[in-house]
């Protein structure tokens, strides 16, 4: 008889895994420093691209034998991918909560129909809100347009719109208070996320991190800020403070200083198929041939289970032994 772990996705340390992060395409539309170089970066072929069916099966897999309750999808940038409404409105039909990362450059475009076919939650990246210094990152001058996509999706009803910051010392530290006062008066979360060594080039030194305890000390400078409880935040990477004077919250993804392992509920699935148990994680599983060879669902939940019970406590940045993927961000899927 079916146990009621048998119906969860549990890994050697008790963690739940209910949430599934899909990168839909590696392919993107900027080159931003910390993620990918300039020129040069490889992409895969279209045909190792898992299609919308594909991406659908392995979803409606960890929704019905495991109870997600949760889907994100990211890339590369996944509004270079035609049709992505498409696939929102497949994954809408499952019935969990679905939610967009994008670098916003084509919202004005795509958000309506992102939210007409079932899309709830928008996560936009903007590095710096200065036009010379954005397309320095960027490689591309594409900030008008971003400051617009952000408007768009707000206009689109999309709830909540949150912005997410990469912060880099001596790049754009100098702008987390003009991001925190941008974020107030237009009344959305913005989400510092400390810089890891996941760009293409592995150009990343610990020096450039600007850890959560200084992201904070700066803010609350300009506007005092209070801790909410951890016991808001539940499995949620973000770790929020919030405005003393009622004017909203922030967030900071402190994957660097402090790694939230601990309560990870994530697993990751590439573009081309491979399912990863951590943004980190230096092996995968290869779904997409298993599809391919004609898999039934119980041999796919088979291999996931035995997949993400291998999962390690959690990533070593920082500590002798921690070894770098081989992929970057947005081969993996952030
Ligand atoms: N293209 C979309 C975007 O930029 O939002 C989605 C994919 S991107 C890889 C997902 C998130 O990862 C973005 O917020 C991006 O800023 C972040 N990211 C990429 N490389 C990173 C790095 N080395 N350290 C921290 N965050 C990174
Ligand atoms: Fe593209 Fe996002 Fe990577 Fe920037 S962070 S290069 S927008 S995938």
């Amino acid at each position: 008889m079916a146990s009621p772990s048998d119906r969860q996705l549990v890994d050697g340390f008790g963690r739940v895994h209910r949430d599934l992060r899909i990168s839909v395409t590696d392919r993107c539309n900027f080159r931003c420093t910390y993620c990918m170089p300039a020129e040069g970066m490889p992409w895969l072929p279209r045909e190792d691209l898992l299609s919308y069916e594909e991406l659908t099966r392995i979803a409606r897999v960890c929704v019905e034998r495991f109870g997600f309750d949760g889907i994100r999808l990211t890339g590369g940038e996944p509004t270079v991918r035609a049709h992505l409404p498409v696939l929102i409105e497949k994954l809408s039909a499952l019935g969990v909560d679905i939610a967009l990362t994008t670098n916003g450059a084509t919202l004005r475009l795509v958000a309506h129909d992102l939210a007409a076919a079932g899309l709830r939650r928008i996560n936009i990246s903007i590095d710096s809100l200065r036009a010379d210094r954005f397309t320095e990152i960027t490689k591309r001058d594409e900030l008008a347009r971003v400051l617009d996509g952000i408007d768009a999706a707000l206009e689109a009803g999309l709830d909540p719109v949150k912005l997410n910051v990469v912060v880099m010392r001596g790049v754009n530290d100098d702008e987390l208070v003009d991001f925190a006062r941008f974020g107030r008066d237009k009344g959305v979360q913005v989400r510092f996320i400390e810089f890891m060594p996941l760009d293409a080039q592995q150009a990343w030194t610990n020096d450039q991190v600007v850890t959560q305890d200084e992201i904070v000390a700066r803010i609350g400078e300009a506007f005092p800020l209070e801790a909410v409880p951890e016991s808001v935040r539940g499995s949620a990477p973000a770790a929020r403070w919030r405005y003393l004077d009622g004017g909203g919250e922030i967030g900071i993804i402190p994957s660097v200083t402090h790694a939230f392992c601990d309560s990870c509920d994530r697993v990751r699935l590439t573009a081309e198929g491979e399912l990863r148990h951590c943004l980190f994680a230096t092996r995968q599983l290869d779904l997409r041939t298993l599809l391919r060879e004609g898999a039934t669902d119980d041999q796919l939940a088979d291999a996931i289970r035995a997949e993400v019970g291998a999962k390690w406590a959690g990533h070593q940045i920082n500590q002798v032994h921690f070894i770098r993927p081989s992929k970057s961000m947005s081969q993996i899927g952030g």
